[in-house]
C-alpha cells in the first residue's frame, strides 16, 4: 500500500541541539493521509530525511475501531525496487500477490515482500471477526545489487525476542540485543518492536547505524524531550546506546541501519534511480505488462497517476 509522496510531507522539523560535534537528534512531525480508506500518519519520508538506513517509508494506521467497517483495503498495485514490511499490533490482514501468495498476518508476525524488478499485491481485510486494526506499513529500499532480481515473499511468525532492563523487543529484521531475525535483509539494517515499562531503559546501538524511533502507543522521552506518538525521532550515527524513559507502558518501533549509500528515486509505488526507470515501470503497469504478473482480488486494481515530469 502507499499514497502519493508530495511536498506536504515537509512540515517543519524540530532540531534539538546536541553537543556541537555530537550525534544528530531531530524530531519530525507526522503528516496525515488516507490510504485504502484508512487514516494514516506518515512518519517517513521527510524532505529533510528521506531514509534511515534503507528504511524509506512508514505509514502508521490505527488504532481504529472497525465496527462494521472493513478497515484497511488496498487493491492490486505494483512495486519495484523495495521491500514492503507489514507489522500489526491489533487485527488481521490478508496479503495476496502475483507470486501466488495468500497470507494472513496477525500481531507479532512479519509479512515481507521483496519487489525486485516487479510484483503486484493487495492488502485485504480478513473474513475473521476483527474488531480493531492497528499497525504500520514500512518500505525498505533495495540496493543496486538486488533491486533488479525476481520478486519474493516471506512470512515470519516465530520472531526472536531480546530482553533489556525494563524493556522487551521483538526483532523482525536484522539483529538486536543478541537476537537475530531470519527475515531477508539486503543491506545492514535492523527493525524492532520494543515495549518499554514505566521508567527507563538503555538500548544498545551500533555506532555505524543511524536510527529512528516511531512511538505507536504511549509516549517515550529522550533526555527529557517527549517523543509523541507518530513523531519520528531521528538519531544520527555515532551512538552506542540511548536511554529512553516512559511514564506509561509504551510501544515503539526502532528502525535502523547503515546509512543508505545510493540515492533512491521514489515515485508512487516505485523506487528506482532514474526517471527513465520509473517511466518504464509506469508504462508497464498501465499496459498490464507481464512484468508485474497478476493476482485475483475482489478489490479494484489501482491505476497509476501520470509521472509529473512527463
Ligand atoms: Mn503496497
Amino acid at each position: 500500500m502507499s499514497g502519493p509522496i508530495t511536498q506536504a510531507d515537509a512540515l517543519p522539523s524540530i532540531e534539538i541541539p546536541t553537543s556541537p560535534d555530537g550525534p544528530a537528534f531531530v524530531l519530525f512531525r507526522p503528516r496525515h493521509s488516507v490510504v485504502g480508506g484508512t487514516d494514516v500518519k506518515r512518519t517517513l519520508p521527510k524532505r529533510q530525511r528521506r531514509t534511515i538506513g534503507a528504511w524509506c517509508f512508514a505509514d502508521h494506521f490505527g488504532p481504529e475501531d472497525l465496527d462494521d467497517k472493513p478497515g484497511m483495503e488496498v487493491g492490486p498495485h505494483p512495486h519495484i525496487g523495495l521491500q514492503t514490511a507489514t507489522w500489526l499490533l491489533a487485527g488481521e490482514l490478508i496479503h495476496r500477490d502475483s507470486l501466488g501468495s495468500e497470507q494472513r498476518i496477525r500481531p507479532g508476525e512479519l509479512n515481507l515482500m521483496t519487489a525486485g524488478k516487479g510484483v503486484t499485491h493487495s492488502e485485504e481485510s480478513s473474513t475473521a471477526k476483527v474488531t480493531a486494526l492497528h499497525g504500520i506499513q514500512l518500505w525498505i529500499a533495495q540496493p543496486d545489487t538486488t533491486r533488479n532480481e525476481v520478486p519474493r515473499f516471506e512470512h515470519h511468525d516465530a520472531l526472536p525476542e531480546a530482553n533489556f532492563d525494563n524493556a522487551t523487543a521483538t526483532v523482525f529484521l536484522g539483529s538486536f540485543g543478541g537476537a537475530t531475525s531470519s527475515a531477508r535483509a539486503d543491506t545492514p539494517i535492523v527493525g524492532v518492536e520494543a515495549t518499554l515499562g514505566i521508567g527507563s531503559s538503555v538500548l544498545e546501538l551500533r555506532k555505524d547505524f543511524e536510527y529512528g524511533i516511531i512511538v505507536l502507543e504511549g509516549m517515550v522521552a529522550y533526555h527529557g524531550q517527549p517523543v509523541e506518538p507518530d513523531m519520528l525521532a531521528y538519531f544520527g550515527i555515532g551512538r552506542d546506546e540511548i536511554m529512553l524513559t516512559a511514564r506509561e507502558p509504551s510501544i515503539f518501533l526502532l528502525l535502523g541501519g547503515e546509512p543508505f549509500k545510493e540515492t533512491p528515486l521514489m515515485w508512487w509505488n516505485f523506487i528506482g534511480r532514474t526517471h527513465e526507470e520509473i517511466n518504464q515501470a509506469y508504462l508497464d503497469w498501465q499496459s498490464r505488462s507481464e512484468r508485474f504478473g497478476s493476482l485475483n482480488s475482489r478489490l479494484e486494481r489501482i491505476e497509476a497517476p501520470s509521472p509529473y515530469w512527463l
